[in-house]
């Protein structure tokens, strides 16, 4: 019997997508589940963007397209990057790709050899974990607990760059804290990062414009423009623009890296689909009302999520700032029990949590984090107090 390749002796699938599966099968038997689990946007872009997929359906050419992406699409994604502030970039600078977990993918294939060490904060998104274990890349993590509010600091960034890792990850906003760092935050850390000039930068950055608190979004080449010849900014209309399922991912960086990416679409995915290029080109350059819409609800939601895990007694819950994630630290509940059923660690609690009060949420080891949760909150508005109010319940049912 021939054997799998090693390699897919270290993929795994993405602990996500269990916590989702299992909500989704106790759902399909009747039960009443609140889904604060999977990390979607839960609303559909506006339609302007079906518009112009219709339209490019009826003009379909039935063509391969370019490996880089069209110039339409790189063009508006030039503008959109231009509007965040990233300036003097080129199509030669971008490519595409079939969403940004690909472009990351990509990136890490182009970027790190067998052995090299990409270093990141934890928590961290789960699928660079298993991006880099496939790869067979070593994992360097940087802690970063509630009590830094979840964020890298600049000391932590010099102690871990002066062991030379091939790549540095960073993530902001932040999936699964919805963290922010602010301009002085980013100015600090781009100081640091300016000191190992050996070292690729990766800004997954792909909540963006998700942004509250009149925060701002900040990239670390704003304040220090050398650095472009090494960081890579990635992007995604996923969670933004409501269209996780068109998978339309970006990047842009050095041209060499772009180049990179481009011969590695023409070996793995050739083009983005004609009618989903039209699609992506409208939501860039179409009306913004939807997701700023979006934005503004989700800042009223994180807040009630907030305040109400702050509520309860022992929980700690930082006040994220961007993305549509709240990221408690619930290890108060760690050696207690639900009427009788133990909680020893994360995933006893979400599923502890999940049996008795029907609410999904994911435990925080899938990130690196074993003492919190994440809670996505793009459940519909109706649902985020019933949800809530669930696990308050819970909490006081512990003993
Ligand atoms: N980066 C982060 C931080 C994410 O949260 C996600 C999606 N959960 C991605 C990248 C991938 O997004 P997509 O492939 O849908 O563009």
């Amino acid at each position: 019997m021939p054997q799998l390749a090693k390699r897919m002796g270290r993929a795994k699938p993405s602990a996500i997508m269990a916590v989702a599966e299992k909500a989704k099968k106790l759902k399909s038997e009747g039960r009443d589940i609140v889904s604060f689990s999977i990390g979607v946007p839960n609303f559909l872009p506006g339609d302007h963007v079906y518009a112009a997929a219709r339209d490019a359906l009826a003009k379909d050419s039935g063509q391969y397209g370019s490996n880089r992406g069209s110039d339409a699409l790189l063009d508006a994604f030039l503008q959109h990057i231009e509007a965040l502030g990233l300036t003097g970039y080129t199509r030669m600078h971008c490519a595409t790709g079939i969403g940004a977990k690909h472009i990351l993918y990509n990136l890490a294939e182009a970027l790190l050899d067998e052995g090299d060490t990409i270093a990141y904060a934890t928590p961290y998104w789960t699928t660079y974990a298993d991006i880099a274990e496939v790869l067979n890349a070593k994992i360097l993590e940087l802690p970063c607990p509630a009590s830094q509010d979840y964020k890298l600091t600049p000391a932590q960034l010099d102690a871990a760059l002066a062991t030379r890792p091939k790549v540095f990850l960073f993530n902001n906003p932040n999936n699964p804290t919805g963290m922010v760092y602010t301009r002085d935050e980013i100015a600090a850390l781009a100081d640091v990062l300016a000191k190992y000039p050996d070292t690729w930068i990766i800004t997954d950055d792909i909540y963006n414009t998700m942004v509250f608190d009149g925060l701002g979004y900040h990239n670390f080449v704003q304040v220090r423009p050398e650095l472009r010849d090494r960081l890579v900014f990635v992007d995604s209309l996923s969670k933004t623009y409501g269209m996780p399922g068109w998978r339309v991912g970006f990047m842009a960086g050095p041209e060499s890296v772009a180049k990179a990416m481009t011969v590695l679409n023409s070996t793995h995915i050739t083009n983005l689909p004609e009618v989903v290029t039209a699609a992506a080109v409208a939501a860039l350059t179409g009306p913004q009302d939807v997701p700023v819409a979006k934005c503004a609800e989700f800042q009223a939601k994180r807040d009630l999520v907030v305040a109400t895990m702050n509520a309860i007694p022992g929980v700690i819950c930082p006040k994220p700032q961007g993305a549509f994630y709240v990221f408690p630290d619930v290890s108060c509940a760690f050696g207690k029990s639900h009427k009788g059923v133990a909680i020893t660690n994360d995933v006893d609690f979400c599923s502890v949590l999940l049996e008795a009060k029907g609410v999904a949420c994911v435990p925080g080891s899938a990130f690196g984090a074993p003492t919190c949760l994440r809670i996505s909150y793009t459940c519909p508005t109706a649902q985020l107090p019933v949800g809530l109010k669930r696990i308050e319940e819970f909490f006081a049912e512990l003993s």
